[in-house]
């Protein structure tokens, strides 16, 4: 997968050579390149903000400087084969139909535009955009970007636009959002995790539940012991103790995941907390 983030602080993405992401980097598994906004300006001072149509406090980042950085971004001849050479974006996609169907799909490229106004990120999405060729994250800063810029792109037959937000918060800028992105969809790459079975039973997945409680070594810490069944040896057991915590823990923090749940996500053993 190839991920663009622009950014007039690209030093704010410098965490993104550290760790699981940085070794999908340099394993050639994850091809991102992080882009300074100013490089596509003209002005002596590299300006890159305005004052906003219709007065009001602070500065509103220009749709002009914007347009040029991510038509180039997003003229990205070639790109990382996609994992699993899923079509792109989906048969009925416009970017499969553009490219003539399956013999040739077209590369998936989504641009991202973090926003406190946006559809929230979640897993869900996250895994969606794991499936995608390219992801630019457009990083906007002051009161936001233009917003010409995500209704521009929007029309493209090539391009995704996806507003997202992290959550009811306001951040200074779209910067943490983009670690917060990047980080959450790279793990999902085939190859990024060492075991790929610690995403089977993980918060927010397939089972629609919280994660179970999880211990290590040594078994008594602070005169609080490991539940014995994890001791046992006893692997039904241990899988069913894990499944009513996980039934639990999400009853009690997020009843509205419980109440969302398939009948298909249930199996007859489960019980009512
Ligand atoms: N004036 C905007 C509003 O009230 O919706 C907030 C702008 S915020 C100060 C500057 C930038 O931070 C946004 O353009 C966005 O990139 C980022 N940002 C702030 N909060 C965010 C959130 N909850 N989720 C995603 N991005 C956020």
């Amino acid at each position: 997968m190839r991920i663009d983030v622009l950014t007039i602080f690209p030093a704010y993405l410098d965490a993104l050579d550290l760790s699981l992401v940085g070794k999908a980097r340099r394993d050639g598994l994850l091809d991102l390149r992080v882009h300074d906004l100013r490089d596509w300006t003209t002005d002596r001072h590299r300006t890159v903000d305005d004052t906003p149509f219709g007065g009001g406090a602070g500065m509103v980042m220009r749709p002009d400087i914007w347009g040029k950085a991510l038509d180039d971004v997003l003229a990205t001849e070639s790109l990382p084969a996609p994992a699993g050479a899923t079509p792109a974006g989906g048969l009925d996609h416009p970017a499969s139909a553009a490219a003539g169907g399956l013999d040739h799909p077209a590369p998936r490229r989504v641009l991202l535009v973090p926003t406190p106004s946006g559809d929230r990120f979640t897993q869900a999405v996250a895994e969606d955009l794991a499936g995608a060729d390219q992801l630019v994250l457009a990083c906007g800063r002051y009161e936001g970007i233009d917003a010409r810029v995500a209704e521009h792109y929007g029309a493209s037959p090539s391009v995704e636009v996806r507003e997202v937000s992290l959550g009811d918060y306001v951040l200074n800028g779209g910067e943490v959002a983009a670690l917060v992105v990047v980080e959450a969809v790279a793990r999902l790459l085939p190859g990024v995790l060492g075991n790929p079975d610690s995403l089977v039973e993980e918060s927010h997945g397939a089972a629609g539940l919280l994660e179970y409680p999880v211990y290590t070594k040594p078994p008594v810490w602070a005169g609080l012991e490991v539940p014995e069944v994890l001791t046992s040896g006893h692997h039904g057991k241990v899988a069913r103790w894990r499944r009513d915590q996980a039934l639990v823990r999400t009853a009690r923090r997020r009843p509205d995941m419980v109440a969302a749940l398939d009948p298909h996500q249930l199996d007859r053993a489960d019980r009512v907390v």
